[in-house]
């Protein structure tokens, strides 16, 4: 093949798409390279019963990226592809064996009645949980969108919010201790420490002690936050963005190898042995997913 590219971006995950958007809407010549049959990776959304109804199989809850300048400041137009979200009321119902449950509405006063059902002291603690997230947020938003600080600069960012060295304990703390300090119903404690799983963490792990905060904080702000289309929407959306800048996306095409020559990344070899190479003066890797094979 003759084209070269100034990036190639291996997988079209929508990590990978962000990444794959920004710089070709940057001008850049982009190439991205997807093994699977579609793109998407685990924010895909497939027919797996019947036909005509379609599943997230992985990610379901778009709700972390709402904080992102991608959609909170539209940056990259993504509703021009059609990407739109849905705020579920109400966010999630939890049934117990008892035959009781829990349910959390978007209305926080609402929230917090109904943890009220359970423990009138679990309500405020869960409204001072909201407060202290509140405090302590930005420096975690500043954290995700910019290049990453050595975690001294991080911890200080912490310690320099309002709740100072008490955040940075709750940041050292596991999922656990903090769901069992802040609360004391059996039920209140079972609805946040199942909350605190979603990223799969371990939750008894130390280094888990915000998950409770921000993970509620978040489904608190933002709801269950649903595309409509199903997850594959968001993906699609980025992928539109790739190709309105001239970037290229395909599938079926898996990268096994990086060339590299005098310690540059040259471009790629494919699984089906053909090369893909940078443009001679701007070759860059953007090698976000890799198989064992493409270590090599
Ligand atoms: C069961 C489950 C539920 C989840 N639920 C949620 C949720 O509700 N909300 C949420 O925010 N997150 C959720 N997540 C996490 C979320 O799905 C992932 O964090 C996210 O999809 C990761 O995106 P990514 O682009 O980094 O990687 P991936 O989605 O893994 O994409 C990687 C892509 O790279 C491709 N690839 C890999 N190697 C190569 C190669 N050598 N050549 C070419 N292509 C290659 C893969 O085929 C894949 O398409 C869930 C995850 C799982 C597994």
């Amino acid at each position: 093949m003759n084209t070269t590219f100034d990036i190639i971006v291996a997988g079209a995950g929508h990590n990978s798409l962000v990444c794959a958007a920004y710089l070709a809407r940057a001008g850049l010549r982009v190439l991205v390279l997807e093994r699977a049959r579609e793109i998407g990776g685990d924010t895909c959304t497939e027919e797996l019963t019947l036909p005509g109804f379609k599943h997230d199989a992985c990610a379901s809850a778009h709700t972390l990226i709402q904080t992102s300048p991608i959609l909170r400041d539209n940056e990259l137009g993504l509703d021009r592809y059609g990407l739109k979200y849905l705020f579920p009321d109400p966010v999630l119902v939890m049934p117990f064996r008892d035959r009781r449950s829990l349910t959390m509405f978007p209305n926080r006063d609402a929230t917090v009645k109904e943890i009220a059902r359970f423990s009138e002291r679990d309500a405020q603690a869960y409204e001072q949980l909201l407060l202290d997230w509140d405090a302590i947020k930005a420096s975690y938003t500043r954290a995700r969108y910019n290049p990453p600080a050595k975690p001294s600069n991080a911890l200080a960012a912490l310690e320099a919010t309002s709740r100072g060295l008490e955040a940075v304990r709750w940041r050292f703390s596991s999922a656990v201790e903090t769901v069992e300090e802040r609360f004391e119903e059996e039920h209140v404690r079972a609805f946040f420490l199942w909350m605190s799983l979603m990223t799969m963490a371990w939750v008894d792990e130390p280094g888990t002690g915000l998950l409770p905060l921000s993970i509620t904080a978040g489904r608190q702000a933002f709801s269950w936050t649903t595309p409509v289309g199903g997850s594959i929407s968001l993906p699609r959306a980025l992928a539109g963005v790739v190709r309105e800048c001239g970037g290229e996306i395909h599938t079926n095409a898996e990268v096994m190898r990086i060339l590299v020559e005098n310690g540059r990344a040259m471009g790629v070899v494919m699984a089906n042995g053909t090369r893909r190479c940078f443009h001679s003066s701007r070759q860059a890797f953007a090698g976000c997913h890799w198989t064992r094979d493409a270590r090599r």
